[in-house]
């Protein structure tokens, strides 16, 4: 490059007809020219008889052994797997031709053109496409290392090497607020690179691998999969760790936001190209340098080259490539590297100095395994509930202290799309009466507003809530000041501190942090808290110890140990919405079913051979959801129990034991409730495997089944009456019916209008029973009816089975039916279930049912499943994947397809889909044969909050990607 200074460089003025008539003259292609973005050079697309090619004219300011040194990357770089563009020859063979252009050398190539959309166009990049993007960055250094000679080395504006003379150069051209900001993070970061310089490995970097610079194809699952490399115009020798850092940087603009979203990145290409503790050093201030020089480039850009709406579009992008990085701590961030990539992190040693005060002070719990906070209180009262809980306990123990490292739940919100910063990186102290502390390590103290530093030789003590004395030097044990009421301390590694640390953090970041803040227990004489057992470890004794036939949600779940309402929280006190836990329809942690429970087994916990009232009055209200001629209740566990027992009284009544079920249909796991199971999510081979007794009909699906449309329900129902008629004809006539009144399992799918009726009656007439499953979608969950059965005109079971919501959670299931078919079973002996209608099962229900009316629970389905809907149609007209929308109330599922018209469906993309709505802070699972319909089953009591914050989420992943 002959420019000696770092200013930008104007693309060439080349217009479109002339670039096509160099293309054909120098290379015999012709095609159609577009233009395409680049800083310096002009680029245009060629689309011809020949294909697509790339010609390039190089910015005049470029040698001829650069651009050959190029190609020579290029081939490198090819010859190691990757695609991307490689020099098509002139006519006349050679690489690259030289013309002239107003005056001036150019050189002109032509080049291979390497299909794919650049990642940069996907605004949310997953953590595996960040580490596809780390793994191309370090195979391409791979491919890139062995290369020497005089053309890569150069002197350009992205070699980092050079990165503070390019912003003190063009710093000037950056908007003076900002300015401020590039100029004490170049500094800071210039400061932290300086004892490095020379120790970083050098070699041929491409030097722009950026999410611009690589293409994808989108995978099967609709994530995108790097399929080749482009824009080899920044090749030049430069740090090995630049070529990383690069790739980093180009991670912060995309969702989500956080500055070690780059880590999966960096461990993908240490795994390549092993990174030196140098480097690793060496990655956060080069980060910063990046980002920096990106800001004042791309200003400087705009100003020589005004109509280059490419480098106009790129500001603010590139200001949060500078921005995310520069206001995280590098220190925090390099310990952070250094744990992912399995490298050891030296802890700040915390000097065992006089202890603060007098006595040890008690330690209150505010994380997820507090039973001070009670009943939501840290959500609607945050500060006020921490104050109570330390002022009891202070009161009882005249000072108590909040635990370091803790997930406060008080710090959590509920709902959000994001991580709550709840981890404390200091302790609360309270004290009952007012008490006087002592330096625990010597160091000159410095009063700040409301409280004071000590600042030690490598630790300052901040503590915020004493009175401020005057500035002075104290030895360890030396009065430091009166603490009254409540105070905050915080221990900060003053090395490499550039801005005051945070109080609270994201879970996430919490370990990291602690090389900046450590842990201040000891100097209350408080032993630090045993460390809490991770999420992994939690999942590994799991695995260990209990089958994997009973498995988990997700490859990689959160550690659910708390709930409240429509929220699971897990250990890190993220408040995730449920939109999974039909089971739980009053919500997590109900206040009146805790108080039941632990009142009933305060008194009694029994069978029901015993004669109890809770029996009579649970039966009574189920009794009473129910028209005549249901007189009678059993009472089981679950679900699986109450369909077992209803096919055994069907089969005791009728004396027949064949039984019709429908296709993608799920009645239980108990042998018999399993065999009238045709779900192939449950069970790949139900197709197969059904016994002799058990007969299918198709699922009456008007969507996607075999009938469709309006008359659907006859025109299934007609086929299920053949079969019925058949069966009957054949000396086997059907002692039951068993389906649901609308297919859960399947996705909510609507049962069409007229097919229960028209079934059910067939059932019958030949003496059979109609079993009517309402295990999941019945107890006033679809908001306009308590039962399912009661959404189909003019029909009534003969047995209605029923669990799940019946205990919100406790095992708690019921058969309803008539009496003389609960008694058929009586000639065969008595039926007994040692905790069915228990004592305390029994309770549970009545005070179900009790809080279910007192909430008015069905109503507020009701209204949340319109709100719901109304939400989800407007979101289906813009994304063509939501294929259909079934159910209604809380009983909803929103169908996923790859195209409306072959209704393929989206089974990958869901599973996917799921795990992103994890990370924005929803639990929401697929189901049906297809595990392509993403269940919509939330508690009861779910907000209108939670309920937008599914649909948001929903509506973003789908525009962003996942
Ligand atoms: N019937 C239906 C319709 C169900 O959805 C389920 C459970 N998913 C059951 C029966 C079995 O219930 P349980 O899991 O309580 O045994």
């Amino acid at each position: 490059m002959t420019d000696p200074g770092f200013g930008g460089l104007p693309r060439p003025q080349v217009t479109l007809d002339a670039a096509r008539e160099l293309a054909a003259r120098l290379f015999g292609v012709t095609g159609e020219a577009t233009e395409l973005g680049s800083q310096q050079d002009r680029n245009v697309l060629l689309d011809g008889p020949r294909g697509r090619f790339l010609l390039k004219i190089g910015n005049p300011a470029f040698l001829p052994e650069e651009t050959a040194a190029q190609n020579a990357a290029m081939r490198a770089v090819a010859a190691h797997g990757i695609a991307c563009p490689t020099p098509v020859p002139t006519l006349d063979g050679r690489e690259q031709a030289e013309v002239e252009l107003d005056g001036r050398r150019h050189i002109v190539r032509l080049l291979s053109f390497v299909e794919g959309a650049p990642l940069i166009d996907r605004p949310y990049l997953a953590d595996a496409v960040r580490a596809e993007l780390g793994a191309v960055a370090g195979r391409v250094s791979e491919a890139l290392a062995p290369l020497a000679g005089a053309g890569f080395e150069r002197r350009l504006q992205w070699d980092l090497r050079h990165a503070e003379d390019v912003v003190a150069e063009l710093r000037d051209f950056v908007p003076a607020e900002r300015r401020t900001l590039i100029d004490a993070a170049t500094a800071a970061a210039g400061a932290a690179l300086a004892p490095l310089r020379e120790l970083l490995p050098l070699q041929v970097v491409h030097g722009d691998l950026t999410d611009d610079n690589v293409v994808t194809e989108p995978g099967p699952d609709g994530r995108p999969r790097i399929t080749g490399v482009i824009d080899f115009g920044d090749v030049a020798v430069g740090w090995r760790v630049a070529e990383l850092a690069v790739s980093c940087s180009a991670v912060f603009h995309h969702r989500p936001g956080s500055p070690l979203a780059v880590l999966p990145l960096i461990a993908a290409f240490d795994e390549r190209v092993p990174l030196t503790d140098d480097e690793i050093a060496a990655i956060w201030p080069l980060l910063v340098l990046r980002g920096a020089t990106l800001v004042v480039s791309g200003e400087q850009q705009v100003v020589i080259d005004p109509e280059n709406d490419y480098a106009d579009s790129a500001r603010e992008r590139e200001w949060r490539m500078f921005a995310v990085p520069a206001a995280f701590d590098t220190r925090v961030a390099t310990a952070a590297i250094r744990r992912r990539l399995g490298r050891p992190v030296e802890s700040e040693p915390v000097p065992a100095g006089r202890p603060l005060l007098p006595a040890v002070p008690a330690v209150v719990d505010l994380g997820w395994s507090s039973r001070a906070l009670r009943d939501g209180d840290w959500l609607a009262e945050p500060r006020g509930t921490e104050v109570r809980v330390l002022a009891a306990a202070a009161a009882r123990a005249g000072a108590a202290a909040t635990r370091y490292g803790e997930a406060r739940l008080t710090r959590s919100h509920a709902p959000s799309a994001t991580a709550p910063h709840d981890v404390a990186l200091g302790i609360e102290l309270r004290v009952a009466s007012p008490q006087a502390l002592t330096a625990p390590f010597p160091g000159r103290i410095t009063p700040v507003e409301g409280g004071l530093r000590l600042v030690g030789e490598r630790l300052e003590l901040r503590i915020d809530g004493v009175d401020g004395s005057a500035e002075r030097e104290v030895a360890a044990g030396d009065a430091l000041g009166t603490v009254d009421g409540t105070a905050w301390l915080q221990l900060v590694a003053r090395e490499g501190l550039v801005a005051d640390p945070p109080r609270y953090v994201p879970a996430d970041e919490a370990a990291a942090w602690t090389i900046r803040c450590p842990d201040p227990s000891t100097l209350l004489g408080i032993t630090a808290a045993p460390q809490e057992e991770t999420r992994a470890s939690v999942l590994r004794r799991r695995e260990g110890s209990y089958s994997t036939l009973q498995s988990h949600y997700y490859a990689d779940p959160p550690r659910i140990e708390r709930g409240w309402r429509e929220f699971l929280i897990d250990t890190d006190g993220r408040h995730l919405v449920d939109m999974v836990n039909n089971v739980t329809a009053l919500g997590h942690g109900h206040p009146r079913i805790a108080a039941a429970a632990a009142d009933q087994w305060s008194m009694l916990n029994t069978n029901s051979r015993f004669s109890y009232g809770a029996v009579g009055d649970l039966s009574e209200r189920l009794l009473a959801t129910v028209p005549a001629p249901f007189d009678t209740v059993l009472l089981v566990n679950s679900g699986s129990e109450a369909v077992d027992l209803a096919l055994r009284l069907a089969r005791a009544f009728t004396g027949r034991p064949d039984v019709l079920c429908v296709q993608e249909s799920y009645h239980g796991w108990t042998v018999a409730s399993d065999a009238v199971s045709t779900a192939l999510s449950d069970n790949p081979l139900a197709g197969e495997t059904r016994p002799e007794w058990v007969h299918v009909v198709d699922a009456p699906n008007a969507y996607r089944g075999r009938h469709r449309g309006e008359d659907a329900g006859a025109r299934y129902a007609a086929d299920a009456v053949m079969e019925i008629d058949r069966l009957a004809a054949a000396g086997t006539p059907l002692g039951a019916f068993i389906a649901e009144p609308r297919n859960g399992n399947a996705g909510a799918i609507e049962v069409p209008p007229g097919y229960l009726a028209a079934v059910s009656a067939a059932v019958r007439r030949h003496g059979g029973v109609w079993i009517d499953d309402e295990v999941q979608v019945g107890y006033g969950r679809q908001g306009d009816v308590f039962w399912g059965y009661q959404q189909h005109e003019g029909v009534l079971p003969d047995v209605i089975t029923v669990a799940k919501a019946m205990g919100n959670g406790h095992p708690l299931g019921a058969v309803i039916t008539r009496r003389e078919i609960a008694d058929a079973l009586a000639a065969q002996g008595s039926f007994f279930s040692s905790a069915g209608g228990s004592t305390l099962s029994a309770r549970i229900g009545v005070e179900v049912l009790a809080v279910l009316h007192d909430e008015g629970l069905q109503e507020h389905a009701q209204r949340i499943g319109a709100r719901l809907r109304e939400r989800l149609e407007r979101m289906q007209a813009r994304h063509p994947m939501i294929g259909a929308l079934h159910g209604r109330g809380l009983y909803q599922g929103v169908e996923l397809v790859r195209d409306r018209e072959t209704l393929e469906p989206a089974t990958a993309e869901a599973g996917l889909i799921c795990d992103r709505m994890l990370e924005l802070g929803v639990v929401v699972q697929p189901t049906g044969d297809r595990q392509n319909v993403l269940k919509v089953k939330p508690p009861l009591c779910i907000g209108e909050a939670s309920a937008d914050r599914f649909v948001d989420a929903l509506d973003a992943v789908l525009r962003d990607g996942w």
